[in-house]
């Protein structure tokens, strides 16, 4: 039997491939950043192509490193950033243009024009999702709109769109030599495009976006054998697991029961619940989603709060603002301090996502005072991003009526120890973290190690999950409840900005 599983995780920030053994511990990592490319405010763009050639990079890395030969690789799982676009030329294999980001606010007048002619609510039902800047489908939109020659080649059949999965299944499985066109249902849930009960693409938000179906990828199941790699760094291995990377941090995590959550801290946060069988509607402006699916079993739904900027604010903190040199950093500056000293940093800089969902919302800084220094902001800029899963939280426990007994978390901030110590504060609840932290990677190479058999079923994966730290609250109450006031009234300042 084969060694391992490979899992290709294409982040916001950069690319890795990390080899996973049976227990699902990480045998080999390779890692490569991307450029973030700006070309206008609120314009967020990434290069594909060379994406692509990080990746090819970083799975050779990941093989080099223990000298794995093809042989050992049972099969490969992609996991990605959700939502970035990207429209490529299927004889070229060249990109029509950068892709679009899911943080780009480009089609903010889009989103003005569909809120006027019918209210940010309107494909809600069919998708789960208001319309937003956020989602595939009107940035999809806006580059048949915008970019020469894409509809006309999009209409012969030549132009294709993809997330950043598809574009890399297409090009491991061929390219332009026969490169299979597909997504799974977690990736497509998030393009606004697919119809939640049918997991097919929907007539009538095509037509609403006046987008051409033979220019999208087919749905399949998050874990089945799609192709198989046709490239040396992988040649013939089953490329058989993908999903979006918040559905596979939650796979990673094992939440395979209703009711259990994820909240994964990176450039943004992501909340996730399974609720299992059931699609449940959201009263409180979080996102009907897909968990995953499994093969020809059947679909598990989620309920959804995405945070557009936590761990960006600590970039940008470190980029635009040169307060610290490294994200790192930030923890040493914000315990110079007791507290944020009544400051609170709201990082509305695209809009505010769940619960809100405020497209003309900007950042701001509130409380300030001749007394506030730069460890304050440091606090600010760290209880930002707790205040805004707390926000999530109470959303979540709304809508499914379940209360959180423990958050399991994982992603790039959970190193801070001061930052998930007040997570669990404001919370009022225990935060846990899990052994092996690349839970989204993890996610995928459990998908694709399903397909192939690699592992058994779900109970193989849950005995692989083990605890590494638990944060338990330790926050009177009073404190806390003067704190998430002092939160969201700071919120209530970041509105009405665009107008
Ligand atoms: P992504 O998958 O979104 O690229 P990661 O999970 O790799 O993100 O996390 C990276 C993010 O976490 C960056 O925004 C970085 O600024 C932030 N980060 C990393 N380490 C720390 C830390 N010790 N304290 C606070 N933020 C951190």
């Amino acid at each position: 039997m084969s060694k391992y599983i490979a899992a290709i995780d294409q982040g916001t920030t950069s690319t890795r491939c990390i080899l996973f053994n049976h227990q699902g511990n990480i045998v080999s990592v390779g890692q490569k950043e991307h450029e973030q490319i700006y070309p206008h405010p609120g314009w967020v763009e990434h290069n594909p192509t060379e994406i692509w050639k990080n990746t090819l990079e970083v799975i050779a890395l990941a093989r080099i490193n223990i000298s794995a030969h093809t042989q050992d690789i049972a099969a490969v799982g992609i996991t990605n950033q959700r939502e970035t676009t990207v429209v490529w030329n299927k004889r070229t294999g060249k990109p029509y243009y950068n892709a679009l980001v899911w943080q780009d606010t480009r089609t903010t007048d889009l989103v003005a024009k569909y809120e006027k002619e019918g209210g940010l609510n309107q494909f809600r039902d069919i998708t789960g999702l208001p319309v937003s800047t956020y989602f595939s489908g009107l940035k999809l939109k806006w580059l048949l709109e915008n970019v020469e020659g894409i509809r006309e080649d999009a209409e012969k059949g030549e132009a294709i769109f993809g997330n950043m999965d598809t574009f890399l299944i297409w090009h491991l499985t061929g390219g332009t030599q026969g490169g299979i066109h597909v997504t799974d249902v977690t990736n497509a849930s998030r393009t606004q495009l697919m119809n939640l009960r049918t997991l097919q693409w929907d007539q009538s938000m095509l037509n609403a976006y006046n987008i051409p179906e033979i220019m999208l990828p087919a749905i399949k199941s998050s874990s089945e054998i799609y192709g198989y790699a046709t490239h040396e760094v992988l040649p013939g291995v089953p490329v058989a697991g993908d999903l979006g990377d918040q559905h596979a941090a939650l796979v990673g995590q094992t939440c395979f029961e209703p009711g259990m959550a994820k909240n994964t801290y990176g450039t943004g946060c992501f909340l996730v619940m399974n609720t299992g069988t059931e699609l449940k509607t959201s009263e409180n402006g979080l996102l009907t989603t897909i968990s995953y699916k499994f093969g020809d079993q059947p679909v598990q739904y989620a309920l959804e709060g995405s945070v557009a900027v936590t761990g960006a604010l600590v970039q940008w903190l470190r980029d635009n603002l040169g307060l610290i040199q490294n994200s790192g950093d930030i923890e040493p500056l914000a315990q110079t301090v007791e507290d944020n000293g009544g400051a609170y940093f709201v990082p509305a800089f695209s809009g505010l996502y769940a619960p809100y969902w405020r497209n003309d919302a900007r950042g701001v800084v509130a409380g300030l005072t001749r007394y506030v220094n730069k460890g304050h902001i440091a606090r600010a800029v760290l209880e930002a991003t707790a205040y805004q899963t707390a926000d999530v939280v109470k959303a979540m426990e709304q809508d499914s009526g379940i209360q959180l007994a423990s958050l399991r978390v994982d992603g790039g901030m959970i190193h801070n120890q001061l930052l998930m110590q007040f997570q669990s504060d404001i919370l009022n609840t225990q935060v846990v973290s899990p052994a092996v932290a690349e839970t989204t990677a993890l996610g995928a190479a459990y998908a694709a190690g399903l397909a192939v058999g690699y592992w058994k079923s779900t109970e193989d994966l849950k005995k692989n999950w083990a605890i590494a730290h638990t944060w338990n609250p330790d926050m009177p109450e009073e404190k806390r409840n003067a704190y998430y006031k002092g939160w969201k009234k700071a919120v209530t300042k970041s509105y009405d900005w665009i107008d």
